[in-house]
């Protein structure tokens, strides 16, 4: 589950539309994700806000990994050509490129690489 690899005590609702769109551009499947994630309880609705009740990080076969790679190429969000690449890994599926900024920006952690 994406949103339980979130670093933040809580993100709004449209962050949280930004990173579940790193992995899907099908609308219904991202408001899907969001609300499976609120009856599981990983994430509890606040105000217009959802504050991340159960944090995954980086566990093997649990939540996200984020793997990083020299490359040469184009961030798959926003555009940018970045040289150092990361991946996002949700369930064996790989995820990418994308730039450190975008990973930084929706808050991935970077860090445990
Ligand atoms: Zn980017």
């Amino acid at each position: 589950m994406l949103l339980a690899s979130v670093e933040a005590e809580s993100i709004s609702v449209k962050e949280a539309v930004e990173i579940v769109e790193l992995v899907t551009a099908v609308p219904e499947l991202v408001r899907r994700t969001i609300a499976i994630a609120e009856e599981r309880g990983i994430v509890k609705r606040e105000g217009g806000r959802l504050v991340i009740r159960e944090r995954v990080v980086g566990t093997k076969g649990h939540g996200v990994q984020v793997k990083r790679r020299e490359c040469n190429a184009q961030c798959m969000r926003c555009g940018r050509r970045i040289s150092t690449c990361f991946f996002l890994i949700v369930a064996e599926s790989e995820f990418g490129p994308f730039g450190s900024e975008c990973i930084k920006r929706l808050r991935l952690g970077t860090q445990r690489l």
